[in-house]
Parts: structure tokens; C-alpha cells; sequence
């Protein structure tokens, strides 16, 4: 099936108000304008380098979301055009992402990443530093960062329980969090293999990948 066919049915399976991020990464341009003409406009890619080039020569009605994990010294490479940023799993990271923000006037849409699978090495936030974050003093005072929702990651598993579980958690903690900051719009959870689960566990963007373009080479 070509990637046009793809994302009809992966559209179609989709309630409307989840927003569609289709993982690009390691595709060349060709397949993203695939995808473009048959009216997708929402990309994520996880290395900054490879978003920042796709970037310059690719239509600029293109949505860019960062996806993957962010080293501090590659975020002002996207500053100045990054959509939204699915992996803040730092406060650290959040500040450099502020600070780079302000050098280009702008305000940059953050998720913050939460730890919610059992493998140990996925990234992301626990309760206790995302608390650490959100009521912490400093982060009143940053002015160039805002945070739409929470992002996750479930294990690699064919246990749906387990998958179900996972997503239920970072469900839970998104309504609680909410309690202190009102605002939160985006659940950012599911993939191509189990984006149907975190639908039903509340997601309200998933992120898809091969399930539009086809498999990943990475050699
Ligand atoms: C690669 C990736 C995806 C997409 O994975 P697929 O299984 O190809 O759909 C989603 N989220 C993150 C964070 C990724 O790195």
C-alpha cells in the first residue's frame, strides 16, 4: 500500500479530536511529501539535526513536533520553528528551552515526558520531578515556554494489559495535574502498535510512524 493509502486508514481509525503526528524519522523528503499531498501537515521527528534540515527545504505550513529525547546543546537549532516538544525530561532542559525561545520572541509548546513503562531505559519524568517542576518558583518565571500536556511512552510488550496499565497511569496523573494547571490540553500517547489502547485510555494525539511510512532501516 503506498503512504497516501496509509494514512486514510490510519486516519480512519482515528476519532477527531485526536491529532495525528506522522513519525517521519529516518524517511527521506520524498515520503514526507507523500504524506503532505494527501493533506497531512502534522510531522515528528526525534533527532534535531535531521527535523532542522527536513525543515529548511520542505513546505513551511509543515507542523514540526520533536519527539525524541533533546540534548541541551541542539535546541536552539529548532527554536526558532519547532511546533511542539513531546520529550522535556528535565528542568534543565525545559529552562534551555526558554531561554532559546526568548532569543527568537517566541513562546515554544512543551510536553512534559513522564517515565511510565517498566524498561528502565525510556526516558522521562517521575512523580515526584514533575512535582519538583511544576511547583517549583523558577518555573513561574519562565515566560517563553508553555506546558500543553504530558507525553509517554508504554513498554515494549505484546502484554495489552500491561500496555492498557501503563497508559491508564499517565492518564491519571494528566487529571490530576490539571487540578493545578488548568490549561493542559495534549495526552500524548500511543504508537503504531498500540495507538488503539491509548485512544481508549484517553490520548489525545498519537504518534505514528510505521504504520504510515512503512519499517525503519537503520543501518
Ligand atoms: C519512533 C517513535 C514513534 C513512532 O513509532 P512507530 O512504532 O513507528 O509508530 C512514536 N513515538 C516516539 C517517541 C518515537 O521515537
Amino acid at each position: 500500500m503506498s503512504i497516501a493509502e496509509n494514512l486514510k486508514k490510519v486516519t480512519a481509525m482515528l476519532p477527531e479530536a485526536v491529532t495525528l503526528v506522522a513519525v517521519s524519522k529516518t524517511k527521506p523528503n520524498s515520503d514526507l511529501l507523500e504524506a503532505y499531498g494527501a493533506g497531512q501537515r502534522v510531522f515528528g521527528e526525534n533527532k534535531v539535526q535531521e527535523m532542522t534540515q527536513k525543515w529548511e527545504t520542505l513546505p513551511k505550513d509543515i507542523q514540526w513536533h520533536m519527539i525524541g529525547h533533546v540534548q541541551r546543546n541542539k535546541v536552539k537549532y529548532m527554536a526558532p520553528y519547532v511546533h511542539l516538544v513531546h520529550g522535556v525530561d528535565s528542568f534543565r532542559l525545559l529552562k534551555e528551552i526558554n531561554k532559546q525561545a526568548q532569543k527568537h520572541d517566541r513562546v515554544i509548546p512543551c510536553l512534559l515526558q513522564m517515565h511510565i513503562a517498566e524498561e528502565e531505559t525510556k526516558f522521562g519524568l517521575d512523580k515526584n520531578e514533575l512535582e519538583e517542576i511544576i511547583f517549583s518558583e523558577e518555573f513561574q518565571t519562565l515566560k517563553n515556554i508553555r506546558i500543553d500536556g504530558l507525553m509517554g511512552m508504554a513498554t515494549f510488550t505484546d502484554n495489552v494489559n500491561q500496555i492498557r496499565k501503563e497508559f491508564q497511569s499517565l492518564q491519571r496523573i494528566f487529571h490530576a495535574l490539571k487540578k493545578t494547571l488548568p490549561e493542559l490540553s495534549i495526552l500524548s500517547m500511543g504508537m503504531s502498535g498500540d495507538y488503539q489502547i491509548a485512544i481508549e485510555e484517553g490520548s489525545t494525539m498519537v504518534r505514528i510512524g510505521s504504520s504510515i511510512f512503512g519499517a525503519r532501516n537503520y543501518s
